[in-house]
């Protein structure tokens, strides 16, 4: 039988080992989209490092499923879900610092995390890949106090997302404008469930929209209103920064 590989130097139980999904008994296998990205990500980061060292690179975590990464703690939104991201441990005089730099200096990333530790040496380090086209090269640092936990050491370069997605992301500042009350609604449909009622130029906040309807939050408030009552504000919000 051959043996299921991810790339020369990973193989497939490497690429989905976890102690954890062991002990608890967790499902972790990836499907074959994330297959994929892992073989990507394998292609076009690993094997480069690995083979500009000489040595061998420790995985220490890969793809993790769901389940697995909600049972370690791990952020929801994690790369690693999707076979995107790979933690990694320098041995035989690799350090991670060296690990770090060689990435950060030589190969194309989405995402590449300082993952805690000290100035010297972070104690492991955290990469992702995407796309050629998607990977947006932003370097970051995890730190174990302060707040945010991910301190932005490179914003990288901004991708160009499709207007849709956009505009669901950025809150933007809006004014109410009704003769008499605005109702909001549990769902964007003029037969959902009224759930508040707000008045007219109440400034709001838009955190998504669909066809004809705002969701909104007040200081009250949160639910969706007819856009035809909404005026926005300018639209040059100010940028947040975006992991
Ligand atoms: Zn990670």
């Amino acid at each position: 039988m051959a043996v299921l590989k991810i790339s020369k130097n990973i193989s497939y139980k490497e690429g989905t080992h976890s102690n954890t999904a062991i002990r608890r008994r967790i499902k972790n296998e990836p499907n074959e989209a994330q297959l994929k990205a892992m073989k990507t990500l394998a292609k076009k980061v690993f094997e480069p490092l690995r083979e500009n060292f000489g040595e061998p690179i420790r995985v220490n975590s890969f793809f993790r499923s769901i389940a697995l990464n909600k049972a370690i703690g791990g952020s929801r939104t994690s790369q690693h879900c999707s076979g995107e991201a790979i933690d990694m441990d320098g041995m035989n005089g690799v350090t991670n610092k060296k690990i770090f730099d060689y990435i950060k200096k030589n190969l194309d990333f989405d995402q590449l995390i300082w993952e805690f530790g000290n100035d010297k040496n972070p104690d492991w380090v955290h990469v992702s890949y995407k796309s050629a086209k998607e990977n947006r090269k932003q370097v970051l640092k995890a730190v174990a106090d302060g707040n945010p936990v991910y301190q932005i050491i490179e914003a990288g370069k901004e991708i160009a997302q499709p207007e849709a997605v956009v505009s669901k992301k950025k809150s933007r500042k809006a004014v109410v404008a009704v003769k008499t009350v605005l109702n909001v609604r549990k769902k964007p449909a003029k037969d959902a469930k009224v759930v508040g009622q707000i008045k007219n130029a109440k400034k709001v906040k838009i955190i998504s929209e669909e066809p004809g309807w705002y969701q909104i939050k007040a200081d009250k408030h949160s639910g969706w209103v007819s856009a035809d009552y909404i005026k926005l504000k300018s639209t040059n919000s100010t940028s947040s920064p975006e992991q």
